[in-house]
């Protein structure tokens, strides 16, 4: 029932937008009468701003009537007339409720590429309520890191990483590394190592809390900030 009122609402929309674009198209843009230049020009900026308009609705359309075969034998939505297959150029979601953008991607070949350009299947950011969150997954790809001479394959890999003041979380498939936030790092050296190697009147510079099982399997930490 909801689906009905949408389809009919959004067919209604459109058909008045067909409309408005047919009567500038047939009264100022194709008219064989005398109509001052600078009007042509208005007439031809607003056909343009409804363009944007037919595909703002398009968004909006589910294309649930089919589509039809055009004249140079593509497929167009009987409903929206957007040709199936062409990448869209903006995402609407809705305002309230679960929003959903893209799907989840993972590496795609064996291949190791040239580059990381030729490797990259997807790098895209969002800002979402002042929450940075950033999606990069690419193929297999050679890289001279560290301007080194020597080439290195870097890995096939989806990453994810989410920037909150300052905080850097970072997810790949073997490691999760939480980076806190801006420290002074000049001419200090970094070091890293398994609790158990450093020493108990170190440790209590961690403000780490452990969370694990009666079989001490590890279940999750928490960072006090
Ligand atoms: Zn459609």
């Amino acid at each position: 029932m909801r689906i009905d009122k949408e389809k009919n609402r959004i067919k209604q929309e459109l058909k008045r937008l067909f409309k408005s674009m047919d009567f500038i198209c047939d009264n100022y843009l194709t008219t064989k009468e005398d109509v001052p230049e600078k009007d042509i020009e208005a007439f031809a900026d607003i056909y343009q701003q409804l363009g944007v308009a037919w595909e703002f609705l398009g968004l909006q359309c589910r294309h649930w009537d089919g589509y039809r075969r055009t004249r140079d034998k593509k497929e167009a939505c009987k409903i929206c007339g957007k040709i199936r297959g062409t990448d869209e150029m903006h995402i609407l979601l809705p305002k309230n409720g679960h929003k959903k953008v893209g799907r989840k991607q993972r590496p795609s070949s064996k291949k190791t590429f040239r580059n990381k350009k030729e490797a990259t299947i997807l790098d895209d950011t969002i800002n979402f309520h002042g929450a940075r969150l950033n999606v990069d997954v690419h193929n297999s790809y050679k890289s001279k890191l560290f301007g080194s001479k020597h080439e290195i394959n870097i890995a096939a890999e989806r990453t994810v990483k989410l920037t909150e003041r300052g905080i850097e979380c970072y997810l790949d498939e073997h490691l999760i590394y939480i980076k806190m936030g801006k420290i002074d790092k000049k001419g200090k050296k970094e070091y890293g190592g398994f609790p158990w190697e450093l020493r108990k009147k170190d440790l209590k510079n961690f403000p780490v809390i452990f969370d694990f099982d009666e079989n001490h399997r590890f279940l999750g930490l928490t960072i006090l900030k």
